[in-house]
């Protein structure tokens, strides 16, 4: 198998592209990017994530509480490796910096870093 090559970087823009794999697992996923789809489609930040073998429990910066299950299926994990959302939540107040990192992240599917599961 050929390894996908990674895209050139666009001239002229300091922003770095970040690559994880499509498979990366959802919690580490959540761990890092520390962003999290909501189904109305507001982009919450994470204050917290507590997880406990397959679950997971997440704490907004809106101090929205939610308990979520490890699948790197399911409706929010898939949101998030395409960036479906409509607006950040305005109550989260994420920094600028985050939703342009997160706007320079891609998921590939052969290509890009694993991303440790949490311990
Ligand atoms: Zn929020």
């Amino acid at each position: 198998m050929i390894p996908e090559k990674a895209p050139e970087k666009a001239a002229g823009t300091a922003e770095k592209k970040r690559f994880y794999r499509k498979r990366v697992p959802f919690f580490a996923l959540l761990n890092k990017i520390k962003l999290w789809p909501s189904r109305r489609g507001l982009l919450h930040g994470i204050q917290s994530i507590e997880i406990r073998g397959k679950t997971a429990t997440i704490v907004t910066h809106c101090r929205k509480s939610f308990t979520v299950a490890d699948s790197r299926n399911s409706r929010a994990a898939r949101w998030l490796r395409n960036k479906w959302y409509a607006e950040a939540c305005p109550q989260c107040h994420i920094p600028r910096w985050k939703l342009e990192k997160y706007a320079s992240t891609y998921f590939r599917k052969r290509w890009g870093s694993q991303l440790k599961a949490p311990p």
